[in-house]
C-alpha cells in the first residue's frame, strides 16, 4: 500500500491534527511507502513571513519526530523540496474544471471567515491533487474535511488520464477515523490552526490548562445532571479515553453535583498523560537541529525520485520533452 499525507506549517499542531491525521500517519508508516510531508507551499497561503515560516517547518518536523514518526519506515520531508510537484500542478491545472473548485468548502469556509482569497487559496486543491499523484499514492489518511479535496483528486486525475488515453495517474482514497473525523475546537466549531481555536499538542501546561478552562460549556448548575452527548468537553475527553473511563467520566455527568470544572481537570490530566512521552522526546530532538534538517533533506531525495518519475510519465503523454 502507498500511503501519503500531508501537513500545513501554518501553527502549532494541535489535538485535531493529531487524532485527525497524525494518528493515522503512525500507524500506517512501515507500509510499502508512506510519505508525509511539510506543506510549506500550501502554508504561504497563510503565512507571509520567512522566519515564521522556517521556525513552523522545524517545529512541524520536530513535533512528528517527537510523536513517534520514524524516518526508517517513512519518508518526511518537506514540500518545496520536490520541484517535481509544481510542474505537475500545472499540467493538472490545464484540466482541472473551474466550477471544481468554486464548489470547494475550505475555500469558501476561509472566505466566509473573511480569510482574504487568494488565487493560491482558490487553486489549493489542485496542488494538493499533484501533492497526492505524484507518488502513485493509493491511500491517504486525513481529517473529514480533506476528503472533497481528495474527491477532485480523482476528478482531476480522470480527466487527465482520459484526455490523454491511458492510466498515467492513479485513483487515491481517502483514510478517515470516525471518531475523530473532525474534531472540535474550544469554540465547539472545526479545530483550525487558522481559527484560532486550538488546543497544541505541545502546549506548556499552564497554557494547556487556560485552554482548557475556555473550552465553552453550558450553564448548567453543579447540582444538575448534564447531558456528556452534548458537551465539547466531554466530546474531547474520549479522543483519550478508554471505553470504561468514558463512562465513569458520562454516569458523574448525568449523576449531577459535578462541575464543568472538575470535567476540565479530567481533561487536562489525560491530556498531560497521553502526549507526555512525545513532550520529552521532543526536548531531546530540538537539541539536534542539525539532525532534523539531514532527515528532511534524506526524505526530499527519495521522494523527488518518485515524483520525477510519475511527471515525466505525465509529460510524454501531454507531448512535452522529459528530464532524467
Ligand atoms: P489550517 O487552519 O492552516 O488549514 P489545519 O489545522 O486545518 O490548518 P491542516 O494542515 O490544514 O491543519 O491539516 C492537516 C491534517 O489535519 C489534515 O489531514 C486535516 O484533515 C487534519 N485536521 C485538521 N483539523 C482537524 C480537525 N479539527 N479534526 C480532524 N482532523 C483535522
Ligand atoms: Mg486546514
Amino acid at each position: 500500500m502507498r500511503v501519503l499525507s500531508g501537513i500545513q506549517p501554518t501553527g502549532r499542531f494541535h489535538w485535531g491534527n493529531y487524532f485527525g491525521a497524525i494518528r493515522q500517519y503512525l500507524a500506517l508508516q512501515g507500509h510499502e511507502q508512506s510519505f508525509y510531508f511539510i506543506a510549506d507551499l500550501h502554508a504561504l497561503t497563510t503565512i507571509r513571513d520567512a522566519a515564521l515560516l522556517r521556525q513552523n517547518t522545524l517545529d512541524a518536523a520536530l513535533d512528528l519526530l517527537a510523536l513517534g514518526l520514524d524516518p526508517e519506515k517513512a519518508t518526511l520531508f518537506r514540500q518545496s523540496d520536490v520541484p517535481e510537484v509544481t510542474e505537475l500542478t500545472w499540467l493538472l491545472m490545464t484540466v482541472t474544471q473551474m466550477s471544481l473548485l468554486e464548489k470547494c468548502h475550505a475555500y469558501k469556509d476561509k472566505v466566509a471567515r473573511g480569510i482574504p482569497a487568494d488565487a493560491g487559496l482558490f487553486t489549493y486543491p489542485v496542488l494538493m491533487a499533484a501533492d497526492i499523484l505524484a507518488y502513485d499514492s493509493e491511500v491517504v489518511p486525513v481529517g473529514v474535511d480533506q476528503v472533497q479535496h481528495i474527491e477532485v483528486t480523482r476528478d482531476v486525475a480522470q480527466r487527465f488520464n482520459s484526455f490523454y488515453g491511458g492510466e498515467f495517474l492513479k485513483l487515491p482514497t481517502a483514510r478517515v477515523l470516525d471518531d475523530s473525523a473532525k474534531v472540535v475546537g474550544t469554540d465547539g466549531e472545526k479545530m483550525s490552526k487558522s481559527y484560532g481555536n486550538t488546543i497544541e499538542l505541545f502546549e506548556s501546561a499552564k497554557s494547556l490548562k487556560k485552554k482548557i478552562n475556555s473550552i465553552k460549556t453550558d450553564s448548567t448548575p453543579v447540582e444538575s445532571p448534564k447531558n456528556p452527548e452534548t458537551c465539547h468537553l466531554f466530546t474531547l475527553y474520549k479522543l483519550f479515553a478508554t471505553t470504561e473511563q468514558q463512562e465513569v467520566l458520562a454516569a458523574r455527568y448525568r449523576a449531577g453535583g459535578m462541575g464543568y470544572g472538575e470535567a476540565k481537570n479530567t481533561l487536562y490530566e489525560a491530556a498531560m498523560e497521553h502526549f507526555g512521552a512525545a513532550r520529552a522526546r521532543r526536548d531531546e530532538l530540538a537539541l539536534q537541529p542539525d539532525h532534523v534538517q539531514e532527515i528532511l533533506q534524506a526524505g526530499a531525495a527519495k521522494a523527488r525520485k518518485k515524483a520525477r518519475e510519475v511527471l515525466n510519465r505525465c509529460k510524454s503523454a501531454c507531448g512535452l520533452a522529459i528530464q532524467e
